[in-house]
C-alpha cells in the first residue's frame, strides 16, 4: 500500500472522531490525515445549553483543535470549505490568508447541517458557540436594563427548544417571562414518551407558557405577530430564539446537483451501509449530512459518534484490500437537559425514564466519556472535582 491522503471536511462528531480513530489504526504505511474546519474549536453541542446557565465553561465544551490533536499525526487546517470536484479529487479551501486547493485519495465529508431559514433577521438562532456567547451577551444586557420583565419566545418544541426554555427560565428566574411556539400539537415529537412528560412537566414548573398549532410570522423591535390558525395576535417580546429544524449544506446541495448524487428525500447525502457514496467509494459521508436511502438514521450526535469508528475502520479496510463493514447503529437512549442541575433520562435498556439530579449527574458522566481524547476528559474532570469542594 503507497501512503494515501486522507483529507476530512468537518470536525464535528462525525469529523473529528474519524481523524482521532484514523490515527489510532495500525497502518502498515502511514496515511496522511488531513482534518478542514471552518473553527479553530470542536463543539460539544449536547452541552451548549450549559453556557447559558453559567454551568460550564468555554474550554470544557469547545476545546481548541491544535489542543485535541496534539498528540496525533492529524494535521489540522483551519479554513472554510467553499468547493468539492469528486472528477478531479480536489477540495478547494479559503483560509485566512488565501485559497486552497487540496488533493486527496480519500475524502470524508462530515460539514453537518446548517439551521432552517427563519422568517426574520431578528430572531436568534442556539447552534453555534457564537450563537450561544451572543445569546449570553443579550440576556446580560436584558438583566442590566430597568425591565421589569424580561420576555423571551422560543420557537419550536423539540429539544433544543425545551432545554433552552428550561435553561432561560432558570437564568432569569421571577424576571423572566418565556413561551414556547409550537407549530403542531405535541412537544418533542421524537422523544421517548418519558423523556417527552418530564419535558412537559420541567416547564409546566417553571410556568413556560406554550402555544400549540401556532405559528410564528413576524418579528419586529420588541414584538413578534403570531398566527393562532384562527386569529393573528401580537405580543411584546425582547428576545426571540429560532430552533426549528436543520437544513441541508450548501455544499452538500451543490455536490448533489452537479455530479447527480443520489440523495435522500430530505436533501440528505445517500450513503451506501459502508458510508461510501456508492458512485464514489473513495469518498465516505457521515453525521448530519448524509442517511441510508431510507432515512432511517437520526440527525443527532449519537449516530455521528458511532458511524466516526466504521467510517475510520472502513477507509482503514478499503486502503489495505480488507472487508468493509456495514454501520449498525445502535441506538442508547436520550437525555434531556431540563434546567439547572436537571435532566431527563430514557434508555432502552431500563424500562421507565428518570428525571432530576441522578440523571443529570449521569448524563454529565456519559458526555465525559464522549468528549474527544483522554487528556481533556481528566481536564474536564478534575475541574468538575475542584467545584464539588
Ligand atoms: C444546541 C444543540 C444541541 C444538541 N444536542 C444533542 C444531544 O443532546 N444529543 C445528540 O445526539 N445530538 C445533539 N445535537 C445534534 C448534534 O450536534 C449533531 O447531530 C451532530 O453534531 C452531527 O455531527 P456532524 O459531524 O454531522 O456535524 P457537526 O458536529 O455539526 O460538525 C460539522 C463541522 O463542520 C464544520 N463546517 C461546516 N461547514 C463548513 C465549511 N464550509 N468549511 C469548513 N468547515 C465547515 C463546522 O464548523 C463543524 O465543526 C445537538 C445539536 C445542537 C445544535
Amino acid at each position: 500500500m503507497q501512503r494515501a491522503k486522507i483529507v476530512i471536511l468537518g470536525g464535528g462528531f462525525g469529523g473529528l472522531f474519524t481523524a482521532l480513530q484514523l490515527d489510532q489504526l495500525p497502518w502498515r504505511c502511514p496515511s496522511e490525515i488531513v482534518l478542514i474546519d471552518k473553527s479553530d474549536r470542536f463543539l460539544f453541542t449536547p452541552l451548549l445549553y450549559e453556557l447559558v446557565t453559567n454551568e460550564m465553561a468555554v474550554w470544557e465544551i469547545a476545546p481548541p483543535f491544535a489542543e485535541l490533536l496534539a498528540d496525533t499525526a492529524v494535521q489540522f487546517h483551519q479554513g472554510l470549505v467553499t468547493g468539492i470536484d469528486l472528477q478531479e479529487r480536489t477540495v478547494q479551501v479559503q483560509t485566512a490568508v488565501a485559497m486552497a486547493v487540496l488533493d486527496y485519495d480519500v475524502l470524508v465529508v462530515a460539514l453537518g447541517n446548517t439551521v432552517s431559514p427563519s422568517p426574520s433577521d431578528l430572531t436568534l438562532s442556539f447552534r453555534s458557540l457564537k450563537d450561544a456567547q451572543h445569546l449570553v451577551h443579550q440576556l446580560s444586557q436584558l438583566e442590566q436594563s430597568p425591565k421589569e420583565k424580561i420576555r423571551v419566545c422560543v420557537v419550536g418544541g423539540g429539544p433544543s427548544g425545551v432545554e433552552l426554555a428550561c435553561k432561560i427560565s432558570d437564568r432569569l428566574k421571577e424576571r423572566g417571562r418565556v413561551r414556547i411556539i409550537e407549530r403542531g400539537n405535541l412537544l418533542l415529537k421524537n422523544s421517548p414518551p418519558a423523556n417527552r412528560r418530564a419535558g412537559e412537566q420541567a416547564l409546566r414548573e417553571r410556568g413556560v407558557w406554550l402555544d400549540y398549532n401556532t405559528k410564528l410570522v413576524a418579528v419586529e423591535e420588541g414584538q413578534i405577530l403570531l398566527d393562532y390558525g384562527n386569529s393573528l395576535e401580537s405580543l411584546p417580546v425582547d428576545l426571540v430564539l429560532w430552533t426549528v429544524g436543520n437544513s441541508p449544506h450548501r455544499l452538500v446541495q451543490d455536490l448533489i446537483q452537479r455530479f447527480q448524487l443520489s440523495h435522500t428525500a430530505n436533501g440528505s447525502l445517500a450513503i451506501a451501509p459502508t458510508l461510501q457514496l456508492p458512485a464514489y467509494p473513495h469518498v465516505f459521508a457521515l453525521g448530519d449530512i448524509a442517511n441510508l436511502t431510507d432515512n432511517s438514521l437520526p440527525a443527532t450526535a449519537q449516530v455521528a459518534y458511532q458511524q466516526a469508528s466504521y467510517c475510520a475502520r472502513n477507509i482503514w479496510a478499503y486502503l489495505t484490500q480488507n472487508e468493509l463493514q456495514p454501520f449498525v447503529y445502535v441506538p442508547l437512549g436520550e437525555f434531556l437537559s431540563l434546567g439547572v442541575g436537571q435532566s431527563s433520562m430514557s434508555t432502552p435498556f431500563l424500562p421507565f425514564g428518570m428525571r432530576g439530579s441522578l440523571p443529570n449527574l449521569l448524563r454529565r458522566l456519559v458526555y465525559l466519556g464522549r468528549m474527544p481524547t483522554f487528556k481533556h476528559q481528566c481536564q474536564v474532570a478534575l475541574h468538575w472535582l475542584s467545584q464539588m469542594r
